[in-house]
């Protein structure tokens, strides 16, 4: 077995508690967050709800990168632009600094080059996600946000009800067209419609 740092073995072992088995991308996902912590300076995993992070794909990276910064759907502190990447944009919602991380785009080639005769690729890369330093696997870019931050965020427990299908709306994302306060949905954009 590799012999990774204890901070990274111990956030690996929760995340494959979480997602049933460790996998590569779950590993990249850690490596990831952890990375962006450093880049923004600030602790991960974290309990308070500071950063917001932009995950390109959801799946078993999206497992690691939760696990690793404490931002997870359920805090609102995640959200999917679902780009089908492997890589996130983790954005410090004190000061703005926003980085994205993502995989460098050889890194998977270079695993495969670089491994023992007889090693299989997907245990190569169990392997070398773990062990290798970040600069090898990964790049990290400042950037800066296109989207609404603090409307993102948002107020927390603010609730309205939909003056069309009475649903309640919380989280400020109601939409109001020709003075009626509408959900999205009855406002017409809805992702589905009745069967
Ligand atoms: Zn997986
Ligand atoms: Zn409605």
């Amino acid at each position: 077995m590799p012999s990774a740092d204890p901070a990274l073995q111990t956030l690996l072992a929760r995340s494959s508690a979480l997602h049933g088995h460790l996998c590569p991308r779950q590993i990249l996902g850690v490596r990831l967050a952890l990375a962006a912590g450093r880049a923004l300076g600030l602790a991960f995993p974290r309990m308070d709800k500071r950063v917001l992070v932009f995950v390109e794909t959801d799946g078993c990276f999206a497992d690691g990168v939760a696990v690793a910064s404490g931002c997870w759907l359920g805090r609102r502190t995640m959200r999917l632009v679902d780009h089908g990447k492997v890589a996130a944009t983790f954005v410090d919602t004190k000061t703005g600094k926003a980085v994205r991380v993502a995989p460098r785009t050889d890194v998977r080639q270079r695993v495969k080059d670089s491994r023992p005769e007889g090693q299989k690729r997907y245990d190569a890369y169990l392997q070398a996600y773990q062990e290798w330093p970040d600069g090898d696997i990964l790049t990290v870019q400042g950037v800066e946000m296109k989207l609404d931050i603090p409307g993102i965020v948002s107020v927390h427990g603010k609730r309205v009800v939909c003056q069309a299908c009475q649903e309640e709306i919380i989280n400020e994302r109601e939409v109001v067209q020709d003075g009626r306060v509408l959900c999205a949905a009855c406002a017409g954009n809805s992702y589905f419609r009745p069967a």
